[in-house]
């Protein structure tokens, strides 16, 4: 069947991607990989896989889709084992194709090996050109393959020290699990960018994922991030930990798991992301007020924040926009006429709460402003007075190196437009970000994450020319 793959109108950053390992013996571990990738749906729509291991070989299920989509029980049945990895797939390294999803598996002196990766390493340019040079065939534009290929000739006696091998030539983010015929690994780089946690199975085993929601999903107690640095086996019992790099001086949190990638549900940093956009909600009201008869959220990221501006402001909450929840990202093509539609495909008004109201919009960003007018437009259709719009974040102006896909300074509206213009551009009665001194505090830590996006100061330097499809012209 011909698949189109068509985004409906967004404008947030892209998901990177999500991660999951398990270890559970005697349990149907590719059944509960299953549930623990629908946890991290939100994080990649565009492909999704899963290789799992019965002690003796390993066997792998990916393909371009939906978790829903890529496992029927057919395929699940057949992968049997007591070690899995799985991955949800954005692309932010190389282009949306099946060669490209995760995880990744090849053959190694030491046995099978597969990788699943969330991030980008900021150097897999100047790797790939050291892999290729050494006489290494690439199949595709992943930096993922990359890193495997990397594992799969670096020195050391065990996999924790080949992988430690490997990652002091690794620059960048990435929060990873493998699986070997008998081992489950998490690692995370030493910069801590991109969140990865542990929690253990009430009857024994353990579940790395990239939020602590899927954890709690799979029954998980005990949950605990994995430290920058840190290379983790799961086990049975007591998790196996090694320190394999010094945390770095400075860690590079991702902020945006806060203002939008993460569910609310999970904790990133200890701290719990729903309370932190609450605060990032209170403290846009606090920062400049604003008269208005009510607060509506863009569901589902904003919702937070637009409880904590109501309730910081005293302008009531109430919901303006329905999401179509089911539609995502979908494989049907729709006809000029629904094409049209733009976000009214996504979004209906509910039009008792925006008649003659002068309402306060609150969404968590802005990137290339191509839905904030669309979506003011269907409130003044509903009939509302005014639309003063409120971001839970300060204005991107900077792409990110480190696995979102914010677009080009080109693309990206604050780029190049003041503040004062992209309100006119969008056509808002106010537009008011919030103040990066302001998000900080509602995160409740002024160091250790990373404000590139906003700032343009990179934390680990980007290779020059470095974009998404930047190697494209040299698959082996
Ligand atoms: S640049 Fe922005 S999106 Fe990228 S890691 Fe830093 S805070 Fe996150």
């Amino acid at each position: 069947m011909d698949r189109f793959d068509i985004s409906l109108p967004d404008d947030h950053p892209r998901e990177e991607c999500g991660v999951l390992g398990i270890y559970a013996p005697n349990e149907d571990v590719a059944r509960m990989a299953f549930f623990g990738l629908f946890a991290l749906q939100h994080r990649g729509q565009e492909a999704a896989g899963l290789a799992v291991s019965n002690g003796q070989s390993l066997r792998l299920h990916k393909d371009v889709g939906l978790v829903s989509q890529v496992f029927t029980p057919n395929v699940l049945e057949k992968m049997e084992g007591d070690y899995a990895i799985g991955h949800t797939r954005y692309s932010t390294t190389g282009s949306p194709t099946a060669r490209n999803s995760q995880p990744f598996m090849i053959d190694t002196q030491y046995g099978p090996l597969a990788l699943a990766h969330n991030g980008n390493l900021v150097n897999a340019g100047e790797l790939r050109e050291q892999l290729m040079q050494s006489g290494v065939g690439l199949t595709s534009t992943s930096d993922t393959e990359v890193m495997i290929m990397m594992l799969a000739g670096a020195k050391g006696d065990t996999w924790f020290e080949r992988i430690k091998d490997a990652m002091q030539h690794w620059c960048g983010a990435y929060s990873l699990v493998l699986l070997t015929k008998d081992q489950v690994f998490a690692v995370r780089d030493p910069w801590g960018v991109r969140p990865l946690s542990i929690g253990m199975l009430p009857n024994g085993g353990h579940v790395a994922a990239s939020e602590s929601g899927a954890l709690l999903t799979l029954g998980c107690v005990s949950i605990r991030e994995v430290k920058p640095g840190e290379i983790v086996a799961l086990s049975n019992t007591a998790l196996q930990v090694n320190q394999a790099l010094p945390p770095a001086q400075k860690s590079a949190f991702c902020t945006f798991e806060h203002v939008y990638f993460s569910r609310p549900d999970a904790y990133w940093d200890g701290r719990s992301v729903h309370s932190v956009r609450h605060r990032l909600g209170e403290e846009l009201a606090y920062q400049e007020p604003t008269e208005g008869d009510v607060v509506i959220p863009i569901p589902d990221s904003s919702i937070s924040a637009a409880i904590g501006y109501a309730q910081a402001s005293g302008i009531p909450y109430n919901i303006g926009f329905i999401k179509n929840r089911y539609i995502g990202r979908t494989f049907i093509e729709p006809t000029d006429y629904l094409r049209k539609q733009g976000v009214a495909l996504k979004y209906n008004v509910v039009e008792e709460t925006i008649r003659d109201k002068r309402v306060v919009m609150v969404d968590d960003s802005i990137v290339r402003g191509n839905t904030t007018g669309p979506l003011i437009q269907l409130l003044r259709n509903a009939g509302a007075s005014e639309v003063h719009v409120r971001i839970s974040s300060p204005p991107i102006r900077h792409p990110c190196f480190l696995g979102v896909d914010m677009g080009t300074y080109e693309e990206l509206i604050a780029a190049h437009k003041t503040v004062e213009e992209i309100c006119q551009h969008v056509g808002a009665d106010s537009l008011v970000y919030l103040t990066l001194e302001r998000m900080m505090k509602a995160i409740g830590s002024q160091n250790g994450y990373c404000n590139a996006c906003f700032t343009g100061k990179y934390p680990i330097s980007a290779q020059n020319g470095f974009s998404k499809t930047g190697f494209e012209n040299n698959i082996g």
